[in-house]
């Protein structure tokens, strides 16, 4: 069965930046990780390359920054008072996951201050141009219950 728009997609995938190391990939947690296909689940060039793809297909997929994370955006920096970091020790560079109004939101520290920290707000991958290894596990059709919620059930998907 092909992969097509409202068919679960269960797959591997490991990502980097292009020409590095990879950083994150689903084999670490040894799940797969489990979409409703064609409803912007991952990100656009992932969708397009995972197109027409079957069960057992294994590939590559460079993704250039526009239909991945987007391109970096200027002014996204924001002051923020350092308490809000709590006990953890703060470098120029890092990542760290701040609780917003709008969930957890990850940001890179750019400059640290006494009492203040700057952040850049943009995602961590913007800018930057994606290599994706990518092992389709199963490809299924949707039960109905499925499509009318918008997101997979059971195998690494929903539970409720
Ligand atoms: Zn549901």
């Amino acid at each position: 069965m092909k992969i097509e728009k409202d068919r679960v997609v269960r797959f591997h995938y490991a990502v980097a930046e292009s020409g590095a190391e990879s950083v994150e990939s689903s084999k670490e947690g040894g799940k797969p990780l489990a979409i409703l296909f064609g409803r912007g689940q991952v990100i656009p060039g992932l969708e397009k390359a995972m197109d027409g793809r079957e069960a057992g297909d294994s590939f590559k997929a460079n993704v250039p920054a526009l239909e991945a994370y987007g391109e970096k955006r200027e002014g996204l920096t924001q002051r923020i008072p350092k308490k809000h970091f709590g006990d953890q020790k703060l470098e120029t560079g890092m990542q760290v996951v701040l609780q917003t109004n709008f969930g957890p939101r990850a940001v890179t520290i750019e400059k640290i201050g006494m009492s203040v920290v700057d952040v850049d707000l943009n995602h961590p991958m913007a800018g930057k141009d994606l290599d994706f290894d990518i092992e389709i596990v199963e490809v299924r059709e949707a039960s109905a219950e499925e499509l009318e919620h918008g997101h997979v059930h059971g195998d690494g998907g929903y539970a409720h």
